[in-house]
């Protein structure tokens, strides 16, 4: 997982001087395989912190040291459970989620089986020859994967070379398995440039997103990720079930290390090793709030409280004309306001009024 906000992906892109005004946050006309399903459909895990590498912008902080990884028994029972809130979308994410390939190809199958359409994201460290790349990309066809979500960027290059990710590329074309890629820009527009051509993104098209500031080192990608008031904030991309790999679980999958801006706020759902996967499955479908999230663009609801009469005088003096990098960061701002309860309330009640609440296993 790098910096960006997440789908994990995001809307395509296209090279040139203006692509990260244009394509920096989610919209509409994303059509990558992930925005063919509903958020309230969908599951990321995030197997592991643990990577092979140690990217500067990675979101998630994440190193060959880290230790922590969802047990196989508790992503395969969240699994099972799921189904009956509505599930049908799963993606493994991580740290790098095919660390131990033989663990998820266990997993992929098991959802496979379960009647999920199943994706990864990789950083692409087993394409080191093509007959290896080609070998693994078929075990993972043959297990059930649906698409792969390959990282590519200069953050990355350090660590995974560009060899790899072609070597990747050209696997899942061979063998006939969606291949989207994850492009984060870096501050040198000379390798971008190089990457890009390398990879033809051009012609293939890329995913990218919003800039996330959960838990990583954002300070280079901030000066040149631009930022949105919240009535030009469409994204909605990022508004799904996150698992972490302590167990701790988001109605959002910017998930950091800590996650302490999550905390005290609707997006906390619980942990499956406290709270137990039904409850936190129930506080997700129960939530007016979530719904709401899942559903509709900071952008529309920004129009409503700025014309809100409780809160519309606070909210166009502090917050209407404020800019953000992403949805998210938008929402925590609203959730961590001396305002925050009051708020809560509104936005529930208007999703409420507005909504029919799903059926559990809608
Ligand atoms: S490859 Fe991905 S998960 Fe691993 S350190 Fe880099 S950004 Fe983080």
């Amino acid at each position: 997982m790098n910096s960006l906000s997440s789908c994990d992906e995001e809307k395509p892109g296209r090279f040139d001087g203006s692509f990260l005004t244009e394509n920096s946050n989610r919209n509409e006309t994303a059509d990558g395989v992930c925005f063919e399903y509903p958020n309230h459909t969908k599951i990321d895990f995030l197997l592991t912190y643990q990577c092979n590498a140690s990217c500067a912008h990675c979101i998630t902080s994440s190193n060959p040291y880290r230790k922590e990884w969802l047990e196989k028994e508790e992503v395969i029972s969240f699994l099972e459970i799921a189904r009956n809130y509505g599930k049908h979308y799963v993606s493994f994410t991580g740290g790098e989620p095919l660390l131990h390939l033989p663990f998820a190809l266990d997993l992929i199958r098991e959802a496979k089986a379960r009647g999920y359409a199943v994706f990864s994201d990789t950083n692409a460290y087993w394409g080191g020859s093509e007959k290896k790349a080609l070998s693994i990309a078929q075990e993972l066809k043959d297990a059930g994967l649906d698409g792969l979500f390959p990282s590519a960027d200069a953050y990355h290059l350090p660590f995974i070379s560009l060899t790899k990710v072609r070597n990747v590329i050209d696997a899942c074309d061979a063998v006939g398995l969606t291949c989207e890629i994850n492009y984060c820009p870096g501050p040198d527009h000379t390798l971008n440039a190089q990457i890009v051509k390398e990879l033809d993104l051009e012609a293939r098209g890329f995913f990218s997103d919003g800039l996330s500031l959960n838990g990583n080192d954002v300070e280079d990608l901030k000066s040149y990720f631009p930022k949105r008031i919240p009535a030009e904030l469409h994204d909605i991309g990022s508004m799904h079930l996150g698992v972490s790999p302590r167990g701790d679980c988001f109605a959002n999958v910017d998930i950091s290390y800590d996650n302490k801006e999550f905390e005290g706020t609707p997006f906390s759902l619980g942990s499956i090793r406290r709270e137990g996967i039904e409850e936190v499955l129930t506080r997700e479908a129960g939530d007016p709030l979530i719904r709401l999230m899942q559903e509709t663009s900071p952008a529309i609801v920004d129009a409503h409280l700025s014309a809100d009469p409780e809160h519309q005088e606070w909210y166009n003096s502090l917050i209407a004309t404020r800019e953000y990098y992403s949805s998210t960061e938008y929402w925590l701002e609203l959730f961590h306001s001396d305002r925050k309860e009051g708020l809560k309330r509104t936005l529930r009640d208007l999703q409420v009024k507005n909504d029919t609440p799903r059926g559990m296993s809608a």
